[in-house]
């Protein structure tokens, strides 16, 4: 057997949702020899026709049963507020034993959406690869997207160890590291660390573009603060984030609470002019910002 013949986990993957993360995945596959065979489908024509002329998937069908006809592995990579449709379409033509993921970034309401329609003799395995950019589309993926980053999975109900170990094997195949979360869990810590920072910006940008006094024009011409980077995580694609805030909405609700409590005494602290209470927490957030910085590194270098 040769080397590459080693790596091969699943002799077919379908890839259902061939956007950034959808073609990030199919590109690391084929860079890491993980699979035989990449079949694929996106919902619009133009979308399928790109992709074939991308060539990093193998069978780009017109047909969502014929993408995942005699799949060992299913991946859905759609906005989270379309797997259940496309799982309804799907889930009679779905081969005994074969295993079905996601890579969507709410977890609890997606097994919600799912679990009753998950055939008998299928194991559904969630997960979220920690991973992005602002982009969005068939040409934005790269394998590298993914290399390093987390990838978590929150396994629920009837799914069988051997295929939580292969599910596994395949996101530590194509260069991710795993960890193993309750779906609750999960979109609290997101809500957090995702969710809230995409909605500031959403917000931030509406705002200062609606302020009467000032421009547009002078908006984007001394945006070179930090409002540049606002603008960069508010030009996410509005579908794919309408449905992480309908699908998160009680942890995201949560979260947004505790923050307005914070910004508030924020408030008070500028308004009462305590500088002390300013610069402790700006000294804190300091801290935290190097910390991560020290763990990606260690990261990397591994
Ligand atoms: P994207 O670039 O906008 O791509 C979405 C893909 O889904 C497109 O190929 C689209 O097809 C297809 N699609 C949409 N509705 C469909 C349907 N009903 N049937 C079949 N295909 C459909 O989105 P993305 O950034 O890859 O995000 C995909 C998923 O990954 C989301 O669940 C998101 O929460 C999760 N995620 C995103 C990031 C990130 O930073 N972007 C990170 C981690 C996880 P057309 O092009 O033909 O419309």
């Amino acid at each position: 057997m040769s080397k590459n013949e080693n790596n091969i986990i699943f002799d077919k993957v379908a890839i259902i949702g061939i956007g950034l993360i959808g073609s990030s995945i199919a590109k690391a596959i084929k860079k890491r020899k993980i699979s035989n065979n990449i079949s694929g489908y996106a919902k619009t024509n133009k979308t399928r026709q790109k992709v074939r002329e991308l060539g990093y998937i193998d069978y780009v069908e017109d047909d969502l049963v014929s993408a995942v006809t005699d799949a060992d592995l299913i991946i859905l990579c759609v906005p989270v507020g379309s797997n259940r449709q496309i799982l309804k379409e799907i889930s009679s033509s779905l081969k005994k034993g074969s295993i079905l993921t996601d890579v969507g970034s709410v977890k609890s309401e997606v097994i919600n959406q799912v679990s009753d329609i998950i055939p008998q003799g299928v194991s559904f395995i969630p997960g979220h690869p920690i991973a992005g950019t602002e982009f969005s589309g068939p040409e934005s993926g790269f394998a590298e997207l993914i290399e390093d980053k987390w990838c978590i999975l929150t396994p629920y109900g009837d799914f069988k160890r051997k295929d939580l170990n292969k599910v596994i094997s395949f996101w530590e195949g194509i260069g991710m590291l795993v960890d193993i979360m309750e779906p609750e869990q999960h979109d609290l810590v997101l809500a957090i660390t995702s969710h809230i920072p995409h909605l500031i910006a959403y917000n931030i940008v509406g705002t200062a573009t609606d302020l009467e006094k000032v421009t547009k024009k002078e908006v984007t011409k001394y945006a070179a603060g930090g409002f540049r980077d606002f603008t960069r995580i508010a030009s996410s694609d509005p579908i794919m984030w309408r449905d992480i805030f309908l699908n998160n909405k009680e942890a995201v609700l949560e979260m947004l609470g505790r923050f307005t409590e914070d910004l508030a005494d924020l408030q008070k602290a500028i308004r009462w002019q305590d500088g002390k209470r300013l610069e402790e927490l700006f000294t804190k957030t300091r801290k935290i910002r190097e910390g991560i910085i020290k763990e990606e590194k260690s990261r990397y270098s591994k």
